[in-house]
């Protein structure tokens, strides 16, 4: 058969690349094992364009937040599944100088991102605010899983999904084609995450696992906001169900959960939360980062028909959204690739 793409990874970065080359009317044909992620599967699915201790905008936030929305709500419409849940987070204040902080943050309109303070404890939430909090009211959260299975559903539909493992072995490159079996496709677009160590033609890209874990709690709290302090809740599959999370563990690299994942879990929910809660699972996932913390997209350096879309890091929902849009754009000819995302930075990791 003809495609004019193949895609490994249906992860956070292929299925939002296959929703955006779906929508520019290109046939696709993806590879995935859905019983082997262990990143998007398991990710609590935060966005939030005000992270860190000392609560900074992060990088790009103009432009990756207000597509984001965009991307999603126009997910949903296509693949007829809703997702996209833009409900806001509540940050408990820790001291009065935080409070003091923030004040003056949500003064200055050069900021560009709304936040509204509360002074007083917001006591339905079942937090421990004794000084209020912060509610950013532009971060939210993504259903990844069901994100998933509704692109699942469509490449299944629509275009060609085979959930087996991809043979970087079994390809034969040829003038502008690449063969596979007995698919004639004019790019394979690797998006495999940490998986990508596996992948000969990726194997000097410094793609490094960040290990996390999550528990699912059962606890009586209600859905929105999303609480984040220390440790955030996000609702998870049925009412009164939540997870999390999350840890982050670079020096762990072992494929299972961990007691000290969940004792420093455990902790920080009995410090936020005022009721009780039932931890009844914990989950674990590798995290595909790069050390400048900046996506990879583009073209190998020496072979035309393999590209690349990786190291969305710890944030894959805001970054997948956008960075698969340029790369769409840029195959249509029609944008050129974000300089600082651009896999061209690790080219002379090629020429040894
Ligand atoms: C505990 C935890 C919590 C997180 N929470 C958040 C959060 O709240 N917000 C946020 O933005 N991000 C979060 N993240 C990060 C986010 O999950 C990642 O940024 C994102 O999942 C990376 O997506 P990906 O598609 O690159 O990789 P993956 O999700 O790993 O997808 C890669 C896919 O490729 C497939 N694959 C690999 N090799 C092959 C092959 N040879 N053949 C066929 N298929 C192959 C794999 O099976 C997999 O399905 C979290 C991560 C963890 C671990």
């Amino acid at each position: 058969m003809k495609a004019d793409y193949i895609i490994v990874g249906n992860g956070l970065a292929g299925a939002c690349l296959a929703v955006q080359l779906h929508t520019l009317g290109k046939k696709l044909v993806v590879y995935d094992i859905p019983s082997d992620n262990k990143s998007s599967a398991v990710a609590a699915g935060l966005y939030n364009p005000i992270t860190g201790k000392v609560m900074k905008k992060t990088w790009q936030a103009a432009v990756l937040f207000p597509y984001l929305h965009r991307f999603y709500r126009e997910a949903e419409h296509l693949l007829q599944r809703s997702f996209f849940h833009p409900v806001g987070i509540y940050r408990p204040f820790i001291t009065a100088g935080e409070q003091n902080d923030w004040a003056a943050w949500s003064a200055n309109p050069d900021d560009g991102v709304p936040v509204e303070l509360t002074v007083a404890p917001q006591s339905r939430l079942a937090v421990n605010d004794p000084l209020g909090g912060l509610l950013l009211p532009t971060a939210g959260w993504v259903d990844v899983a069901s994100f998933l299975n509704a692109v699942r559903s469509l490449l299944s539909r629509e275009h060609r999904l085979v959930e087996e493992p991809f043979r970087y072995d079994a390809v034969r490159l040829a003038a502008g084609v690449a063969h596979y079996g007995d698919i004639v496709a004019e790019k394979i677009i690797c998006c495999e995450g940490v998986g990508a160590r596996n992948n000969p033609w990726l194997a000097p890209l410094p793609i490094q696992p960040l290990k996390g874990e999550v528990l699912i709690v059962e606890a009586a709290l209600p859905e929105a906001p999303i609480v984040n302090r220390g440790v955030y809740l996000v609702p998870h599959r049925q009412p009164g169900f939540f997870k999390a999370g999350a840890t982050y563990n670079p020096h762990d690299q072992q494929p299972t959960v961990t007691n000290q994942a969940r004792q420093d879990l455990e902790r920080h929910l009995k410090a936020i939360l005022r009721i009780p809660f039932r931890v009844c699972g914990q989950e674990w996932g590798f995290r595909p980062t790069v050390p400048d913390r900046r996506p990879i997209v583009g073209q190998h350096p020496r072979l035309e028909q393999i590209l690349v879309f990786n190291g969305l890091g710890t944030k894959g929902v805001s970054l997948a959204p956008y960075f698969s849009h340029t790369l769409a754009q840029w195959l249509a000819g029609k944008q050129s690739l974000p300089h600082e995302a651009n896999m061209n930075r690790f080219y002379p990791l090629y020429s040894n």
